[in-house]
């Protein structure tokens, strides 16, 4: 079986091999490796093949990690549902947040985010798969929570993150982050300055990147199985 480094390196290829079919540069697509339910000595073997972008879903595996790899300089992205007695530790304890999907959630984070911080970089989870998932804004309301979010001084509006309906065919998966990029691209005209489309994981990722995705965030592909599927 190949080792956590080499299955690393095998998506990096991929992710370049996406991006270069779709006319994109390599440089322009990020890789958050999705470490939940995998332990701090896994990360730190992926943070020995070079990558510095890790994703977690939940607040204290995350903060239990931490603890433990603190001396590495990792940039530590927060992806799971919030609650909303969570917000304080995961506006102190991260740099990132892709979860954003109501105004409650984003009005904690801002109010708990330390001066001492730079400001907390969000996207807001949009739900393009009402019936499969229940976390996540509709796409009518990604507008009005974007105009709430940019008036937040300690959050910073990246852009939009994504989770599809679990699907194997390539074209459902493209249709799905296609309506999303839409979106984005409406906020863009409307001058909001993104530049984050989060979407596309291990199943799906080079659909995703053919969509503009700029960060996609792989799990399994790279630290193999988890026990229990944990995708929300
Ligand atoms: C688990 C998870 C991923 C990674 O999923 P894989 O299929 O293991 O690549 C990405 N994003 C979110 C929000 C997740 O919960």
């Amino acid at each position: 079986m190949d080792t956590i480094g080499e299955r690393w390196q095998a998506v990096r290829s991929r992710i370049e091999t996406a991006a270069l079919a779709a006319g994109r540069t390599p440089g322009s697509v990020h890789l958050l490796a999705v470490s939940k339910a995998h332990t701090a000595s896994e990360l730190r073997k992926v943070y020995a093949a070079g990558q510095r972008k890790f994703g977690e879903n939940y607040l204290q595996e995350a903060l239990d990690k931490q603890q433990e790899l603190q001396e590495l300089d990792i940039e530590w992205h927060f992806i799971g549902p919030i609650q909303s007695n969570k917000t304080q530790p995961i506006a102190r304890h991260f740099d990132w947040v892709h979860s954003v999907d109501r105004s409650k959630i984003a009005d904690r984070l801002n109010a708990a985010r330390s001066m001492e911080l730079p400001r907390l970089q969000v996207c807001i989870q949009v739900n393009i798969s009402e019936e499969t998932s229940k976390s996540g804004i509709a796409i009518q309301d990604v507008m009005a929570l974007a105009a709430y979010i940019q008036q937040l001084p300690r959050l910073q509006l990246r852009g939009l993150m994504t989770i599809p309906a679990p699907t194997t065919d390539p074209m459902q998966q493209q249709a799905q982050f296609h309506a999303v990029r839409q979106i984005y691209n409406q906020l863009l005209a409307q001058g909001y300055a993104l530049d984050t489309l989060s979407m596309g994981m291990s199943e799906d990722f080079p659909a995703a990147i053919l969509e503009g995705a700029t960060i996609v965030r792989v799990g399994s592909a790279i630290f193999g199985p988890r026990i229990k599927s944990t995708v929300e």
